[in-house]
């Protein structure tokens, strides 16, 4: 059975993006006779609100997009991933990593000649050879870290990593590329990267559904997978919604939200038809 998602942040109210995502994934498990799941992804305690995620529940009302079961709110799921990296820990593919963002960025500087991957300068590896004693100190001291993954022992641990997507046909992740991702903080014992792969394979995800702007994001994804023994489900990175001069419309950019949108009098179905679905 084909089971899809859609998976805001609360981090603001929707915009004619997120329309567009959550139509789509609806759609694919609609007409397969699937299932469309709803999961919350507010690990982010800084940025996520809780009235926003009101406001994510009121829009898709409006919009017309029911969702199958419970909904899924990851602030509520610390343990499960807790437990994921812990099991990576255990595989020794983790190191705890004491470095500031401008300590990062000096050396960075300092070392002249920044790889870049699709997050931006790598990780120069700074605290990944730290000795286990300096390590234990530092912890016991209650200085505070992250938890890196070992991106070259994590790829050596697994075979090529195939993916197919809908749009964009079979892929090859090449995660090496992101350099040593940061899976889990001392305050959040979760990613994005983490939660999002633990998650879709927790709920059964068969077919994710999102914007092209994670095609890169899949290729950790698909690591993870791995490592956790976990299936890989199909991907659909779909096209961004611009506006008539191309731009993102994407809430940092000032487009419409949804509310507003409804405020100004548009219908539920004529919101869906600027969101590329016409009824
Ligand atoms: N929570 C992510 C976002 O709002 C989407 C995650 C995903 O679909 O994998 O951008």
């Amino acid at each position: 059975m084909i089971v899809t998602r859609f998976a805001p942040s609360p981090t603001g109210r929707l915009h004619l993006g997120h329309a567009h995502s959550a139509l789509l994934g609806h759609r694919r498990a609609h007409e397969a006779g699937g299932r469309f799941l709803l999961r919350i992804e507010d690990i982010d305690r800084t940025r996520s609100r809780p009235e926003f995620t009101d406001g994510i529940l009121e829009d898709l009302a409006w919009l017309g997009v029911d969702w199958d079961g419970e909904v899924r709110h990851q602030s509520r799921h610390m343990a499960e991933y807790r437990q994921g990296l812990a099991r990576l820990e255990a595989m020794e593919l983790l190191y705890p990593c004491f470095c500031t963002r401008a300590q990062i960025k000096a050396e960075i500087e300092r070392s002249g000649a920044a790889p870049h991957g699709p997050e931006g300068p790598l990780y120069p590896g700074t605290c990944r050879s730290l000795d286990p004693a300096t390590r234990a100190d530092r912890i016991a001291s209650g200085e505070s870290h992250a938890l890196r993954l070992d991106m070259a022992k994590a790829r050596a641990r697994v075979d090529a990593l195939g993916w197919t997507d809908r749009r964009f046909g079979k892929r090859m992740a090449e995660p090496a590329r992101f350099g040593d991702v940061v899976l889990g903080r001392k305050e959040t014992p979760a990613s994005y990267h983490l939660a999002v792969t633990l998650d879709d394979a927790l709920q059964g995800v068969t077919l994710v559904t999102r914007g092209e702007d994670l095609l890169a994001a899949t290729d950790v994804h698909r690591l993870l997978q791995a490592l956790f023994e976990l299936p890989t489900p199909d991907y659909e990175h779909h096209a961004l919604i611009v506006d008539a001069e191309g731009r993102r419309l994407a809430k940092r950019e000032g487009a419409p939200t949804l509310a507003s949108l409804r405020d100004s009098g548009r219908s539920p179905a004529e919101v869906r038809a600027m969101a590329g679905f016409s009824d």
